[in-house]
């Protein structure tokens, strides 16, 4: 191991990125001892905040020379920990590389600094008639690289794909500072797929620093509606047969009766709270296509059992329908002290039966669980109501989390949608994968950043260094040379 010269990193580091970019003092450093996974903490040795790539590269190659671990970090909205600070670590907080770059209406591209907020890209557009489609429900807070890193989800995923079928090209620093182009703005760049990598890749391979991403014409008409039901099995059976139907809305979410109640007293939504289960729907394109399939999925609606239909009236009552779904999460506050969210993923078929695994397991375990998800991807959040005074109480829901995960696995599905892996569910991998599998996802780590230095202990469930084989511990070469040790 290095030993820590502390007064060289200040130095180093400051000439890297410049003082007013750095943070050193303890109090400080707090504000980044945790992303969203608010229950876990790690105070990071120091922060940067670079406005360029030059910076970043300068401070990356000060972190390796100083033998530091490096995390990257966005708008820390992240939920799987991803953004959590390791022991010792440099924070690179991308937050001030925030400019949007270009933007190519022709070709339908824009450029962006990593830190661009989601939903700024879209309103720096929206005045010409265009639009970025992925849109987590965090969209007003959470940045570009973090949706890269994460491979962000949302409601309108549904029909126009994740985050990485909106970036066409990306701009990385590597482990040893060097700047990579990666992917092309013409579409299909020759070669490996290297982009798509990148995306999902949770800050363990680089950090994006430019991106060149997708965008789109807003679509001439969306129609919304907002149909409640007896109970989550009817809601889930109208998904699918909207589906089955060849429909393609633009977004299917689903809540159920817990979600509904804390959505009502925290936005003011005029929703019963006596039904078992609502969807919001919003279907969109050419206004003859989306005026036909808008009445063709109604009909399949009521088919299915809805018990009433309502079309917002007018564009303010649409937004506040959307407002109380994408405010889902922090109404939870309303009804429950503590929450813990799940994000797990299943075949959309599976809808009713996973939801009434999820209740019996809920009424076994004493805690209730709120139901609140991206229904057209079968991409559930089930949200774990607890009570942080009560002793035992968190652990029971982290454990009423992780078992959730196993019945999605059951029914065919995977322990996360969206959120990523991060620390939160790297010991969930092995559910899904065996050591060959974790063995050659870690090749295409280690073909990014062979020493490890970006995220170590995230998403691989016990750490690896690279040519690690799997099975009883023994000291990798590097260690034994004083290079690399296990986070
Ligand atoms: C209320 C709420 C609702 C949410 N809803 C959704 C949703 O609908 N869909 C969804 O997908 N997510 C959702 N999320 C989760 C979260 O907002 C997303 O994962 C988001 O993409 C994280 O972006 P961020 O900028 O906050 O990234 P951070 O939390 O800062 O980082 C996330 C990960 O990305 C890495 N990273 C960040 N920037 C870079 C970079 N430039 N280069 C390399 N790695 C980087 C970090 O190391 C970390 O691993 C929600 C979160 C909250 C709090």
């Amino acid at each position: 191991m290095q030993t820590i010269d502390r007064t060289a990193i200040v130095r180093d580091l400051q000439l890297a990125v410049g003082p007013g970019n750095c943070i050193f003092e303890p109090s400080d450093l707090r504000t980044y001892e945790c992303d969203g996974l608010a229950g876990t903490r790690v105070r990071p040795a120091a922060v940067v905040l670079p406005s360029d790539t030059a910076q970043v590269a300068a401070a990356v190659r000060v972190a390796r020379r100083h033998g530091m671990p490096i995390v990257p970090r966005g708008a820390g909205t992240g939920l799987s920990g991803g953004a959590l600070p390791v022991e010792g670590c440099l924070l690179v907080v991308l937050s001030r590389m925030n400019r949007i770059l270009e933007v190519d209406f022709e070709n339908l591209r824009m450029r962006v600094q990593p830190g661009v907020i989601n939903l700024d890209v879209t309103r720096a557009i929206a005045a010409e008639g265009y639009y970025y489609a992925p849109d987590p429900s965090s969209q007003s807070v959470c940045s570009i690289g973090g949706n890269i890193a994460e491979n962000s989800g949302g409601a309108h995923c549904l029909k126009y794909g994740f985050t990485v079928n909106h970036v066409v090209a990306v701009t990385v620093v590597l482990a040893d500072g060097e700047i990579f182009e990666l992917g092309s703005p013409a579409s299909d760049a020759l070669g490996y797929d290297l982009v798509a990598a990148v995306v999902g890749s949770e800050g363990l391979v680089g950090i994006v620093t430019e991106a060149v991403v997708r965008i789109l014409r807003t679509p001439e008409l969306t129609r919304t509606f907002f149909a409640t039901f007896p109970s989550t099995d009817e809601a889930g059976n109208c998904v699918s047969a909207i589906v089955a139907a060849g429909i393609v809305p633009a977004a299917v979410e689903m809540m159920d009766t817990l979600a509904i109640e804390a959505i009502v007293k925290a936005t003011g939504v005029d929703w019963p709270l006596d039904v078992g289960a609502a969807l919001l729907l919003d279907v969109d394109g050419t206004a003859a296509e989306v005026e036909h399939t808008a009445a063709a999925a109604v009909e399949i609606a009521k088919n299915a059992g809805a018990l009433d239909v309502r079309m917002p009236k007018d564009a303010a009552e649409r937004a506040l329908m959307w407002k109380g779904r994408k405010s889902a999460f922090a109404a939870m506050g309303r009804i429950s002290p503590n929450y813990y969210v799940q994000d797990g993923v299943i075949p959309r078929s599976e809808i009713s039966r996973v939801l009434r695994e999820i209740a019996e397991l809920s009424a076994r375990e004493g805690l209730r669980v709120a139901n609140v998800f991206h229904a057209g991807d079968g991409n559930l959040h089930p949200l774990v109501l607890y009570d942080a005074r009560v002793a035992g109480e968190e652990h029971r829901a982290e454990f009423v989390g992780g078992e959730i995960l196993k019945i999605c696995v059951r029914y065919g599905g995977s322990i996360t949608g969206e959120h990523g892996v991060g620390t939160d569910k790297a010991i969930y991998m092995g559910e899904i994968f065996n050591d060959a599998d974790l063995e050659s996802m870690n090749y295409v780590r280690c073909a990014f950043d062979p020493t490890r230095v970006f995220n170590p202990g995230k998403v691989f469930p016990t750490p690896r260094l690279c040519g690690d084989i799997p099975g009883a511990y023994a000291p990798h070469a590097s260690e034994r040379h004083g290079l690399a040790d296990r986070g």
